[in-house]
């Protein structure tokens, strides 16, 4: 299975790192290794000193699909879930300035926390509010009414560049509140206040 991430889908959270807003959704790709195995902690990587939460809605792709109209898009999916694309925010800073892919800031192992999935008939994946709480604080807080890309635009897109396969997930961007984990935080996630995944930070 393949992870598909849009980056840049909240205007919110374009003008919180300064990005120029996109003409067409960003994608970039994470590999089944980056997934953090369910119920382990997370691990700051060596290679950073500045490792950021990123909560996002997830959608999982139910059958082959490639070249998908948006008006049929959502047969391709019946599952919305919530997890976490985890950013080298210092190693992402320096690939940009060079012009780099992000991979290495994007892709490591464990940059991909997948959590729980629900039904697509239990949410309105159109109306659908989801937090991230760091210590008990809420930090970030985001509704898919603000998507620049909503679900069925991005897997359209997506599907011109890449074929879709069963298994594969979708991040669909991250709003505003971006920030850095320490060794010890706690974040929860909550998708329509149900707790969606928990990870502890080492
Ligand atoms: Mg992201």
């Amino acid at each position: 299975m393949k992870i598909i991430c849009i980056g840049r889908n909240y205007a919110s959270h374009i003008e919180e790192l300064a990005n120029e807003k996109p003409t067409s959704p960003v994608i970039f790709l994470k590999p089944d290794s980056a997934i953090l195995p369910k119920n382990h902690p997370f691990f700051i990587p060596p290679f950073s000193n500045d490792i950021h939460y990123e909560i996002e809605v997830l959608v999982k792709i139910n059958k082959v699909g490639k070249y998908i109209s948006p008006k049929f898009a959502n047969k391709y999916y019946d599952e919305v879930g919530l997890g976490i694309d985890f950013t080298a925010r210092d190693v992402q800073a320096k690939c940009k300035e060079k012009g780099l892919p992000w991979e290495k800031a994007k892709s490591f192992d464990g940059s991909a926390v997948i959590g729980m999935f629900y039904p697509k008939e239990e949410l309105d994946l159109n109306n659908l509010t989801f937090q991230l709480i760091k210590n008990g604080k809420v930090v970030q807080e985001g509704n898919t009414k603000s998507m620049l890309w909503k679900v069925d635009e991005l897997i359209s897109y997506v599907s011109e560049y890449f074929t879709l396969k069963k298994g594969d997930v979708i991040f669909t961007g991250t709003p505003a509140g971006v920030g850095s984990v320490r060794e010890n935080d706690v974040l929860v996630g909550t998708i329509e206040d149900k707790e969606a995944l928990r990870i502890k930070i080492k």
